[in-house]
């Protein structure tokens, strides 16, 4: 395992005044898998003040309470806390006390999962009490200890063992899953923003549609909404799966993307509530990309998710099945109400959502290729689809004498002349056909 030189240099300094100092958690894990780790955790026999008389200038105490200190070096902050256990648990959150101890095994022991409770130091040495190793190379998510026990003590666990089957595309040793299953109601009792975090970190792994359908009755916990669409079916030849299983269909094929993925998981949960049978019974859902939208909304509200990311995701829901843009102008409108970003996030969302059909339906994906190159060729063209870009700015309309509302106004009727072709995006023309305009209403006036 190859220690980065910065983490390296913490460890040593720890050493060199006579305490333990281990790399230890997701990293160690992350590097026996071959991957990147996100950040570098070290775990000492070192008092917090202890730890920070060893780094008088790079300490930052971020979490003395629980024996956290942030070391800030070059190559990045190293966040070191003192091995530790936890107290009693007496609200399924967060421990009511911790004590500070000794022993790295007693430490290692407090963890969540095997894969997670693994220590390694700078001379090699390994500490892997509880089988994580073992539990890595076959691709096993099993909690350390007892289950229940641990799930009960801290229920966002339940989250973070599917968040990491997710990430990660382990399966959970059976009495791990069925701990998980029999204590799911307890996240209920766990902070939104805390559900939030995993959930988010959750959608982008590459196993999360199967977690989302092996699992599902745990999401409905803090996210009801979803359940509604397990199992229904759409009564409709054009669609050869049920509501939830073209969902997880869709979502897998989106680009690993919080916000492709949520949308994903969120552009048809309006469905149920919108199903109509008609005389031939066969099933429709009229208006669904509204009530999905609705839906959406609440629930991301629910869970405290930032306002951009709300309202990119409602917006892409409510959008999601209109037709895609295939003309110039139709693309530049489409650039004008949701810029290049959320236009080119549509594409992919429809592409995952044809994704989601039957094979037979997977042709649709050229119209959309087609969409995108008319967008990457206007957008090199510098195509106008703002004011920013409109050739005539507020100042040159006062030069001509408009004043007060009739220049925000005019501005916005050329841009949306430029934008259907009848103008183009030229200060002069722009110009003579505001005098033109002008001339005749002042005519009209006089008469
Ligand atoms: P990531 O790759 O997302 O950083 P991670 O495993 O490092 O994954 P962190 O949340 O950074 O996860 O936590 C670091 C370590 O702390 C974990 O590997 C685990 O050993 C321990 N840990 C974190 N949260 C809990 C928890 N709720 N219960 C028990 N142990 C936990
Ligand atoms: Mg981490």
């Amino acid at each position: 395992m190859e220690i980065p030189g910065y983490v390296q240099a913490v460890l040593e300094a720890l050493e060199a005044a006579g305490h333990e100092a281990w790399c230890v958690g997701g990293c160690v894990r992350d590097a026996l898998l071959g991957r990147e780790p996100g950040d570098w955790d070290v775990t000492t026999s070192a008092r917090p003040e202890e730890t920070l008389a060893v780094f008088p200038t790079q300490g930052e105490p971020t979490g003395l309470k629980h024996g956290t200190v942030t070391v800030k070096t070059p190559g990045g902050p190293v966040e070191v806390t003192t091995y530790r256990i936890d107290g009693t648990y007496r609200d399924h959150r967060r421990p009511d006390s911790v004590i500070f101890t000794a022993s790295l095994e007693a430490d290692l022991s407090r963890r969540d999962f095997t894969v997670n409770a693994m220590a390694a130091n700078l001379r090699g040495a390994f500490r892997d009490p509880f089988g994580g190793r073992e539990d890595l190379r076959q691709g096993i998510l099993r909690c350390v200890g007892d289950p229940d026990r641990r799930f009960q003590e801290d229920a966002l666990r339940i989250l973070r063992g599917l968040r990491f089957s997710a990430s990660l595309g382990f399966s959970l040793e059976p009495g791990t899953a069925a701990a998980l299953r029999r204590n799911r109601k307890l996240l209920g009792e766990v902070a939104p923003e805390r559900i939030q975090v995993e959930f988010f970190k959750l959608l982008p792994g590459k196993a999360a549609a199967q977690v989302l359908r092996t699992y599902p009755e745990v999401f409905g916990v803090f996210w009801p909404e979803l359940l509604a669409m397990v199992g229904f079916d759409q009564r409709n030849r054009h669609h050869c799966y049920d509501v939830w299983e073209h969902t997880l269909h869709a979502l897998a094929a989106a680009p690993e993307d919080p916000v492709l993925r949520c949308t994903m998981l969120l552009h048809d949960v309006g469905k149920p509530a919108s199903f109509t049978l008609d005389k031939q019974g066969v099933g429709h859902f009229y208006g669904h990309p509204a009530v999905s939208r609705e839906l959406a909304e609440g629930m991301l509200r629910r869970l405290r998710c930032g306002t951009d990311f709300r309202e990119t995701v409602v917006r892409l829901v409510e959008w999601h099945d209109r037709d895609i843009p295939r003309t110039d102008k139709a693309i530049r409108r489409a650039l004008r109400i949701l810029g290049e970003e959320d236009l080119r996030r549509l594409i992919q969302v429809k592409r995952a959502d044809n994704r989601g059909q039957a094979p037979e339906y997977w042709g649709r994906q050229e119209e959309l290729d087609k969409a995108e190159s008319i967008l990457d060729r206007l957008l090199a063209e510098d195509a106008c689809f703002s004011l920013k870009q409109l050739a005539v700015k507020g100042g040159d309309l006062l030069a001509l004498g408009l004043a007060g509302p009739a220049v925000g106004e005019t501005l916005e009727a050329l841009l949306e002349r430029v934008i259907d072709g009848a103008l183009p995006n030229e200060r002069g023309a722009l110009l003579k056909y505001v005098q033109r305009i002008r001339t005749a209403k002042g005519g009209k006036k006089g008469t």
